[in-house]
């Protein structure tokens, strides 16, 4: 993808991302956050997390997204953005690495972008090592 293409599209991923974080139902950890993932078809889909009184059953805005991309029938991602508004960039959580190493490439990039336009950005390799993946169940 040619990288004016490429920076349209994590600029778009960014929006995307904040405007699933305005929706994000966090009334227990007040901890919001938004999520868009680039599918490999090119479209853009998000998430958000999701809290319950049952705070078990809480699920991120990261796995939310990818399941909002498997519900629309695409499986196969580019990249993830992550936003939210702390001043502390935060990693996806454990269960949330191992989701996206079930559908991103260990090359993809997964970026955190926050309120004052900071950003820190991992490959899923980076976020899980030697993750189980599909692969180790045949
Ligand atoms: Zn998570």
């Amino acid at each position: 993808m040619p990288k004016v293409q490429q920076t349209l599209k994590i600029s778009a991923l960014k929006l995307a991302a904040k405007k699933a974080y305005n929706n994000a139902y966090a009334p227990y950890s007040n901890f919001f956050v938004g999520a868009a993932a680039l599918t490999k078809a090119g479209n853009i889909v998000s998430g958000c997390n999701v809290e319950n009184a049952s705070y078990g059953l809480t699920v991120c805005a990261e796995r939310n997204c990818i399941a909002q991309a498997i519900i629309n029938g695409e499986q196969e991602f580019q990249t993830l953005v992550i936003y939210t508004e702390q001043e502390k960039l935060t990693p996806p959580c454990g269960a949330c690495r191992q989701v996206i190493a079930e559908f991103l490439e260990q090359s993809a990039v997964v970026t955190v972008v926050n309120h004052l336009e900071q950003q820190i950005s991992w490959t899923v390799k980076q976020l899980l090592p030697d993750a189980f993946t599909p692969k180790d169940l045949v």
